[in-house]
């Protein structure tokens, strides 16, 4: 293995860059495909564009496909108008020293991330050292859909009160 360190804010890590290329080569898609709720729609609608430089350098400097996360959370809307996201990308590495600081890639829109050894890790890098690149953002929603569209399964949505009375769910 080729591993080599590397410093980001506080952390320092240790990474094996063609480890990790090649398990992404082997991955079909990023997360937001498999899952396709709302929330990962609107961030596979700007997915290309939405990373900061400085952001997507580090992960191909890891030998991650930045199409490629292994999870991405909306959490809805804040005050800003802006939408909560949280994401992780896995990669072929160990901790060297730690630290609970986010480093901060862009102050608005807010942009932030860190090294985590924990979070949802998908199955091809179980049985490896590995760690997480996780990201804490604020994504514009660009969709016609709406954010909560799916939150409730149509067959339990609540009926829509119309003059006044309940129309019947079709
Ligand atoms: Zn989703």
């Amino acid at each position: 293995m080729a591993m080599r360190d590397l410093t980001v804010g506080e952390q320092t890590i240790r990474y094996d860059a063609d480890a990790t290329a090649a398990i992404y080569r082997g991955l079909g898609n990023g997360w937001a495909e498999d899952c396709g709720c709302v929330g990962c729609r609107n961030f596979l609608a700007q997915r290309s564009e939405i990373y900061p430089a400085a952001f997507r350098d580090l992960l191909l400097q890891l030998g991650i496909d930045p199409n490629k996360e292994s999870e991405v959370v909306a959490d809805g809307p804040m005050e800003n108008g802006l939408h909560h996201y949280g994401g992780w990308f896995f990669f072929i590495g160990e901790m060297v020293s730690d630290s609970e600081c986010l480093s901060i890639v862009r102050e608005a829109p807010c942009f932030e991330c860190s090294f985590a050894r924990f979070g949802p890790c998908p199955k091809e890098f179980r049985d490896r050292p590995r760690l997480a690149v996780q990201f804490n953002a604020h994504f514009r929603w660009v969709l016609s859909d709406s954010w909560d569209s799916d939150l409730w399964p149509a067959a339990v949505r609540p009926p829509k009160v119309i003059d006044g009375h309940k129309s019947d769910p079709a």
